[in-house]
């Protein structure tokens, strides 16, 4: 292990380990390596936490809790540890984190090219080339929008927009809105410009309901007291499905039981079911908004008696009731798209990896990962969804993933080094 070392290097040239990406999980295996003595550089395109910088909207508040910031060595320690931050002072709370770790970043970086060179892996960069034993994919699940390709169907006029394109309400054309994707960035978007006093539709296709608060407490809090958050992609039934699961309904904010579609429609919304079309003027939706609703209310009424059995263990308070998501007998099937000045794409969003060109990606684009470690020696990713935990997307759930990379790929560079010697 001699000669793994830390020395910061900023400059281009050879190098043990390139991670990609100063979002929370480049920072926190940057911390990691930087204990273990590898060395290392983290190359960013942007400023430390570029995506919350540049691909949120303004009123976002985290939808985890304070308590949960928290990465290797460091933890939100203010006065309100049930609250939920915004995005400005999550910035704040990295910003410090690289500052505080002496995270090595090289800042407006742009990663062009990863490919593998021999032993190594030349990253290409907009200042100059590093040669790397490893190399480790920090750039994010979320850095497009997912759009369907049925979007090339709406009318001209209409104007279209991503979670990417929003910001506040001001950001959308005057008149109606139809939001198409019921997780917590459509319903979060849909409740703001209700309160704007706009007209709102919302197609809902599969989506995970479940309640800000539970037996008084976050549910967060039970989901991570009741091991559900640390259940191991191992251990998923169907992992592929597990790692498509839209975000749950929630937005972060203790005012309100729960964000879901009986609320919405209380305040006005219409509520149709997937979006699959536009044709001859009209937005057409499915049929099946009763069953994708039924789904969600049994599956948030599963999870809810799990965290039963551990609340009633701690003697929580008393179990509460919510009620069956209600849906019309004669739901909305198609909207006339005159109404419509302007549609959200609140689909989701995907990794773009269309820089990196080593064979490690499936027929979908997805990378072929086995817990992070990727196909292909010495390449690692982290921040995907369940990629080894349930909370591997989160930023309460980077510590142990980060960890368990960080050494396997300690052990990865003492090969290396042995074999190259
Ligand atoms: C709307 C939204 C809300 C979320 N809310 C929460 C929440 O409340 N709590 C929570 O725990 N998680 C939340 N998440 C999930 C997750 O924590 C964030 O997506 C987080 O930003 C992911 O961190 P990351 O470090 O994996 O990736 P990112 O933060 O996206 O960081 C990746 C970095 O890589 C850089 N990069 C990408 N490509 C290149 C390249 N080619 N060259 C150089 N640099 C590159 C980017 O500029 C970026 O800075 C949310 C996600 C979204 C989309």
């Amino acid at each position: 292990m001699s000669r793994l070392r830390h020395i910061p290097r900023r400059t281009a040239g050879a190098i043990d380990v390139v991670v990609i990406g100063a979002g929370h999980a480049g920072l926190a295996i940057s911390q990691l390596l930087s204990t273990r003595g590898v060395e290392h550089v983290v190359l960013e395109r942007g400023e430390v936490a570029n995506s919350w910088r540049r691909e949120r909207w303004d009123s976002l508040p985290l939808l985890t809790p304070n308590w949960q910031t928290r990465l290797p060595g460091s933890a939100y320690d203010g006065d309100d540890p049930d609250g939920y931050m915004s995005v400005s002072e999550l910035i704040r709370f990295l910003d410090d984190y690289a500052a505080n770790t002496k995270a090595p970043i090289v800042t407006g970086c742009e990663v062009t090219s990863v490919r593998k060179v021999a032993e190594r892996y030349r990253v290409t960069t907009s200042q100059g080339t590093w040669n790397a034993r490893a190399v480790v994919l920090a750039t994010g699940a979320c850095n497009a929008p997912s759009v369907p390709k049925a979007a090339s169907e709406l009318p001209a006029a209409i104007t279209q927009l991503t979670p990417f394109d929003y910001r506040s309400p001001e950001s959308v054309p005057e008149g109606g809105v139809l939001i198409v994707g019921a997780s917590a960035t459509g319903l979060q978007l849909a409740d703001e410009l209700l309160n704007a006093g706009r007209d709102v539709t919302l197609a809902a296709g599969e989506h995970v309901r479940m309640p800000r608060r539970y037996r008084g407490k976050d549910i967060f809090y039970w989901m991570t007291h009741c091991g559900i958050h640390d259940e191991s992609y191992t251990e998923v039934e169907d992992i592929a499905r597990g790692r498509r699961l839209p975000s749950p309904q929630l937005v972060g904010s203790s005012d309100l039981p729960i964000l879901d579609l009986n609320y919405l429609k209380d305040r006005g919304a219409r509520i149709a079911g997937r979006f699959m079309r536009a044709w001859n003027g009209q937005a057409q939706f499915s049929g099946s908004l009763g069953n994708v609703c039924a789904l969600a209310d049994l599956k948030m009424q599963r999870l809810l008696k799990l965290i039963d059995e551990t609340a009633d263990r701690d003697g929580a308070p008393a179990a509460e009731t919510f009620a069956p998501t209600r849906v019309d007998d004669d739901p909305v099937l198609s909207l006339d798209l005159e109404k419509v000045n302007s549609v959200i794409w609140a689909t989701g969003f995907r990794p773009d990896y269309s820089w990196l060109e080593v064979d490690v990606l499936d027929r979908k684009g997805q990378l072929r990962h086995d817990g992070g470690v990727v196909d292909s020696e010495g390449l690692y990713v982290l921040g995907l969804p369940l990629m080894r935990r349930r909370k591997s997307s989160f930023i309460f759930g980077i510590e142990d993933d980060a960890r368990d990379i960080a050494d396997h790929l300690v052990g990865y560079l003492t090969t290396h080094l042995r074999r190259a010697s």
